[in-house]
């Protein structure tokens, strides 16, 4: 097949994006990097910017065009107008918002594109409008931040910083720099660690007795994940930090990198020291430029302070910010590390695990940001102070996303164990109007669904398990007594459909039907839809790869166990 010879206006593109690229390291795995970077000097990636990046790097055209068209971002300049329709933001009206920008008017400069989860829940419904975030968004107020550019405030409102009570992870106002970090603590765990004065050793047992899980949702031990690195024999251990965060309904790592970015970084310091790491790479999603912005000027602040040098044995530490491009399946920790390596962010079988072959075949820990941010206040205060701050039989203390039907949506530090009930009547305020609570999520969309009956289970993984759910990234969502189960259960099966890498026929097949299933009415339903969901959902959780296919039936599944007469479709004739 002819190619078209190259115009004299693709000709000067391509020699644009090879000045964009002039001094970037021809490291075909920084790939990602590389797209970010032409994308901020000359707009949206095309196939002439394409060649030109293969270029520079040592790479097929074709591996490039390959990586771009996996993420949603890349091929778009900054002109973006976001309106979420996560369910917090479907709750309150987002879905409405998407239409009627997508009915538009909306200038030819803008391009209108719907996100699945902003990670702004508190805001709903939000929109990002270029770099303006709009919160409580209208079709209105998106237009008119059209109007400005969309450079106007990068957050959303604080609340009432004073009313932000914490003792590991500070959330009020934001944390100003290194100094004003000090006058909290800051430091003085690092310092410990730095000088010897708590060997690896200790430093792994210390979080061991704390009981710190991880945050993210997974919930392994975290100190047993750090002893297994500590173990590796291979070359070159690295930490990463999973800042992808955006589940729907999550929103907690947003507000400690807004806030306190200068905890979580002595964390992840803390984390390298300790095994030895040379390089610490944050991954943050696209979306969140507030944050990206604070971490770089907190690694700077890190930086000319002399933290990141080489000290008492332990080597200097790279410590960079990496940024996703708009792909949710990256925050699964394989799908990451392929991300960071350049490729598309699809996961990796597993074993072999990444603190075995990780980050380019290296040992690496891999860690949630909120897991990161406790560790300063951990060491600070000690494993066992850290531990006995918990409640009803947890150990410890962790961050809660409300959002949804409630007066007060935020970010709550509660001691682990606090019940759903006291999270949401005496810290959320309850739900608007004097309603009463019919569900809630009590994890982030892979949890499911609880009915209220389930209030006064402890915030605490075994309890949750023991309830039908799962604690998972401890994101609650709440549906007052007007809401339909059932199509907020659509919602999060229409999320996963979406967020489906689509390796696995299974997730790619059963998310897609059961999607379909769930916007019918029972009279639609075919015969046999009963006994087609549970095949579905056993073949989903015992073949997927990675654990979206493996959750992605559980929004319905609960939602039949626990409100039957909305599902009745769903149920087997002589079911209970
Ligand atoms: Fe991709 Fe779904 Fe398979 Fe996970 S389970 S690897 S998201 S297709």
């Amino acid at each position: 097949m002819a190619t078209a010879s190259p115009t004299p206006a693709d000709e000067a593109r391509y020699r644009a994006v090879l000045a964009a690229l002039e001094g970037f390291p021809k490291e075909p795995h920084r790939l990602l990097d590389a797209l970010h970077r032409v994308r901020e000097a000359c707009g949206g990636i095309d196939a002439v910017a394409e060649k030109a990046l293969a270029e520079h790097l040592g790479l097929m055209h074709g591996r490039v065009a390959e990586v771009v068209s996996f993420y949603s971002y890349l091929t778009h300049g900054r002109a973006l107008v976001r309106p979420c329709t996560g369910l917090s933001c479907h709750l309150r009206g987002g879905s409405e918002v998407l239409n009627g920008l997508r009915q538009g008017p909306v200038d030819a400069d803008w391009t209108v594109m719907e996100v699945p989860c902003l990670g702004r829940c508190e805001m709903a419904p939000v929109a990002l409008v270029g770099a303006e975030v709009v919160a409580e968004a209208s079709v209105e107020s998106c237009r008119k931040a059209m109007a400005g550019g969309g450079e106007g405030a990068q957050d959303g409102p604080l609340g009432d910083p004073a009313e932000r009570e914490w003792r590991s992870i500070p959330l009020g106002e934001p944390v100003a720099d290194l100094e004003s970090w000090k006058t909290l603590g800051g430091l003085e765990a690092l310092a410990k660690v730095t000088s010897g004065e708590l060997a690896p050793e200790a430093v792994v047992e210390q979080i061991n007795e704390a009981g710190l899980v991880g945050c993210g949702g997974a919930g392994f031990p975290t100190g047993r994940k750090w002893g297994f690195v500590l173990q590796q024999r291979a070359e070159g251990r690295t930490v990463v930090v999973n800042a992808d965060e955006g589940e729907p309904g999550t929103f907690k790592d947003r507000w400690v990198m807004e806030r306190a970015p200068h905890a979580m970084l002595e964390g992840t310091l803390i984390a390298a020291r300790t095994i030895g790491a040379a390089e610490a790479i944050v991954y943050v999603r696209e979306e969140y430029d507030l944050a990206i912005a604070r971490l770089r000027a907190a690694i700077e602040e890190f930086r000319a302070a002399g933290l990141l040098d080489a000290v008492n044995g332990t080597p200097a530490v790279d410590l960079r910010v990496a940024v996703g491009a708009g792909a949710y399946i990256c925050g699964e920790e394989t799908a990451l590390l392929e991300s960071l390596e350049g490729r598309r962010g699809m996961p990796r079988l597993k074993p072999p695990f990444p603190v075995e072959v990780g980050y380019l075949g290296r040992p690496t820990l891999m860690n949630n940001v909120e897991t990161l941010a406790h560790v300063p206040a951990i060491l600070r205060m000690g494993g066992a102070a850290w531990a006995a701050h918990g409640s009803n039989g947890a150990k410890g203390l962790r961050l809660f996303s409300l959002s949804g039907d409630v007066e007060r949506p935020g970010v709550y530090e509660l001691p682990s164990g606090t019940t759903f009930r006291e999270l949401i009547e005496t810290h959320g305020g309850g739900v608007p109007g004097g309603r009463a609570v019919k569900a809630f999520v009590p994890g982030g969309a892979a949890s499911g669904f609880l009915p209220a009956l389930a209030l006064d289970t402890p915030m605490e993984p075994q309890a949750v398990r023991d309830a039908g759910s799962g604690l998972g990234s401890a994101a609650i969502i709440v549906l007052d007594e007007t809401r339909s189960v059932r199509e907020a259960a659509a919602e999060l099966v229409r999320f996963f459909e979406e967020e489906s890498c689509q390796q696995c026929t299974p997730c790619r097949l059963g998310t897609r039907a059961l999607h379909d299933l769930l916007r019918r009415d029972d009279a639609e339903l075919p015969e046999g839809t009963p006994a087609f969901v549970e095949r579905a959902d056993a073949a989903m959780r015992e073949t997927s790869i990675c654990g979206l296919g493996m959750a992605a039936a559980i929004p319905l599944t609960t939602g039949r166990r626990f409100f039957p007469e909305e599902f009745e479709g769903f149920r087997h004739g002589d079911a209970s």
